[in-house]
């Protein structure tokens, strides 16, 4: 089979410290603390581990004094870690005080995240947004232009529904409220680059939490500017929800060549990490043939022919131990995120798919021989049996790896 990978919207290309942004460059992944800022120690802990997951930026709430004078010691802290993934500084309300107040964290941010519709109205909002923007070219850092439906800028979303009823052929307000958007995101733009921001340091985002909205506002978006464009279904939701959504959206703008940097914005189930955005998002890049990040697992759902959960519990294991590994294998063995392995039920399709991976194993279903064979670049390798079949299979994926 061949797959031919979509053609990108054709964008500017923004740095983020080692981090380009925009068409020339891989779809990036990108996730937010939920950390206290002002707890820098525990922020700084939960970016390394959302880094380690794989995010390559990651934002944070810079909301307060008390925030906006730990971002400094933050980013010493990662760099102590050996971590250099850019920090992102989300903003609202008080932005261009904090960053008056806190020269270090303008500074020790690589990127602003600025909500137009949440710096203020009239003259008082254009010089806030003023003051962030200049300051941000001043220190050179990009700046994401993050309009959201929750927030939109009030003052625009009434004059653009006042001209809407007094045309001769008006809109849904929906549709105007989405229009709106994009003319949100579209002027503040324009805004930043009277105002000495260059094209090439803005990132623009216009989030919506309804798929056929997001899809919609982001194919209008996408064809209004040059700008690189950050996907996100804001408020997916909890659990599989969140997942099927953002899932939903992303997938068909991706596929239209629509977004350069995604987050996946799930509310955590009590007890779930805070990773798991991360790992939704590589693996719908992943899946999608766009990027590799980890080794992929095939695994067949198992049915009648497998009454025991053996196969399940090995892909699980495995797939674990392949996620773990990448924090070393990344550095060490390159191209190994592009690993098939194939863990399957029964005899029924497991030859099949197992010789089709790099690495498979074939498990016996009920009432078959009790034995495993194993497949190695669609050759038949060893087969195994007995209770440590699991550690076996494991020991082969490594030895495959390094060598
Ligand atoms: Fe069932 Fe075997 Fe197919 Fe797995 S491979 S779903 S166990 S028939």
């Amino acid at each position: 089979m061949s797959t031919q990978a979509p053609i990108r919207r054709n964008t500017h290309q923004v740095q983020i410290d080692h981090i380009a942004v925009g068409s020339e460059s891989p779809v990036i992944v990108q996730s937010m603390t939920n950390t206290d800022t002002a707890d820098a120690a525990g922020t700084a802990q939960q970016i390394k581990a959302l880094s380690d997951a794989g995010s390559e930026m990651v934002r944070i709430t810079v909301n307060s004094p008390e925030a906006a004078g730990k971002v400094a010691e933050i980013r010493r802290r990662l760099d102590d870690m050996g971590c250099n993934t850019p920090l992102i500084g989300d903003f609202h309300f008080n932005g261009e005080r904090l960053l008056q107040e806190f020269p270090d964290c303008a500074k020790a941010l690589s990127k602003y995240r600025i909500n137009p519709g949440n710096v203020g109205k009239g003259v008082k909002g254009d010089e806030k947004f003023a003051y962030m923007i200049r300051t941000a070219a001043e220190h050179d850092k990009a700046v994401r232009i993050g309009v959201n439906w929750g927030s939109l800028d009030q003052s625009l979303a009434k004059r653009m529904m006042d001209a809407n009823l007094a045309s001769a052929n008006p809109k849904s307000p929906d549709e105007v409220m989405k229009e709106a958007l994009i003319v949100s995101a579209l002027e503040s733009a324009q805004k930043a680059v009277d105002l000495g921001l260059p094209e090439n340091k803005i990132i623009l985002s216009c989030k919506v939490s309804a798929v056929q909205d997001l899809i919609q506002v982001y194919r209008d978006l996408g064809a209004r500017c040059r700008y690189p464009l950050h996907l996100g279904l804001t408020e997916a939701g909890m659990g599989s929800k969140g997942i099927v959504a953002s899932t939903a959206a992303l997938a068909v703008l991706l596929q239209e060549g629509i977004g350069d940097t995604i987050r996946i914005s799930l509310t955590p189930e009590p007890g779930s990490p805070r990773t798991q955005e991360v790992v939704v998002g590589q693996e719908i890049l992943q899946t999608m043939g766009l990027r590799s990040f980890t080794p992929m697992v095939t695994a067949c759902p198992g049915c009648g022919r497998t009454t025991s959960t053996v196969f399940q519990e090995l892909a699980r294991d495995i797939q674990q131990y392949l996620r773990e590994q990448m924090v070393v294998w990344r550095a060490q063995y390159p191209g190994v995120e592009s690993l098939n392995v194939a863990v399957m039920g029964c005899v029924v399709n497991g030859p099949g798919e197992s010789k089709l991976a790099d690495i498979g194993i074939s498990l016996p279903g009920t009432g078959e021989t009790p034995v495993a064979p194993v497949y190695v670049d669609g050759q038949r390798k060893v087969t195994l049996k007995g209770d440590n079949m699991a550690a076996e299979f494991l020991a082969i994926v490594q030895e495959y790896v390094e060598t």
